[in-house]
């Protein structure tokens, strides 16, 4: 029998051993701030059943057997202790070293987004499978299949507007308002002021000098947009296709975005 367990920071496995513990134990959830004999723990389970052969070895044999099981389980806990040298329940190793960075630029960004939706789907999933021989969690399992229905939905779309890598129209574009700061905000790129231009008006929101880079600019993922920024929201856009010409981004243009997007502020990216 070979097992291998996933390689990943200490970070990574705590927090997703702490994702699929929850997913199935609605009332009983725990954090990454939990004791830490009890996240031990549940990283080992979580070793044991997501990511081993523990539960298809054990439902391929022919009756119950309390032997194989507890052999099977120490030698998973062995090799993830060997593996993991700071998975010990007698010390606790936390502050754990800072997982990698979010990426800064805007399709960065959310292209790192999306793969945070997929680790969730593909726990959400796992908890259902599981979930489905169990009696009275009709409720749990049915709050999980509209979550993971919501879930693959986003995923699709913004999979789509993340390939889609040659702008259809002049409409190709994103919005991203933000309520507390009032910074400029080009897409996650540090740009110095000789790059931006003034658009020509304030935002009637902050108040703000509408400013726009002077050409497309890095945004991530290989595009380059324009951007304009005012002190709360931000708009990125493709630039014009031949045959194309961007919509003039005016006063009236500004205030029209600003109160489309208002329901996604805080939410990130629009
Ligand atoms: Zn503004």
């Amino acid at each position: 029998m070979t097992i291998k367990l996933p390689n990943w920071p200490p970070e990574r496995l705590v927090r997703e051993a702490v994702l699929a513990w929850n997913l199935r134990h609605p009332g009983k959830e725990f954090s990454a701030t939990s004791p830490w004999p009890d996240l031990c723990a549940a990283v080992h389970r979580f070793l044991r059943h997501q990511h081993s052969v523990y539960d298809q070895t054990l439902d391929a044999l022919a009756g119950y057997d309390a032997e194989v099981r507890d052999e099977l389980a120490e030698a998973i806990y062995q090799l993830a202790r060997a593996q993991y040298p700071w998975l010990r329940s007698e010390t606790d190793p936390r502050p754990f070293p800072k997982a990698l960075a979010v990426p800064d630029l805007l399709f960065d960004k959310r292209s790192y987004a999306l793969s945070e939706v997929h680790t969730r789907i593909s726990h959400l999933e796992s908890a259902l499978r599981d979930l489905q021989h169990k009696t009275g969690v009709w409720d749990q399992v049915h709050q999980l299949r509209a979550e993971l229905s919501e879930l693959r939905q986003i995923a699709r779309e913004e999979f789509k507007a993340l390939t889609q890598t040659v702008p259809q129209s002049y409409a190709h574009s994103t919005t991203y308002v933000r309520r507390k700061e009032r910074a400029y905000y080009y897409g996650g790129l540090a740009l110095p002021e000789s790059y931006t231009c003034y658009a020509g008006f304030r935002c009637s929101a902050c108040d703000m000098a509408v400013m726009q880079t002077k050409r497309a600019v890095p945004v991530g993922q290989g595009r380059r947009w324009l951007v304009f920024s005012c002190g709360c929201t931000s708009y990125a856009v493709a630039p014009a296709p031949a045959g194309y010409r961007l919509e003039p981004v005016t006063a009236a243009f500004w205030a029209q975005l600003r109160l489309e997007h208002e329901q996604d502020a805080e939410s990130g990216l629009a």
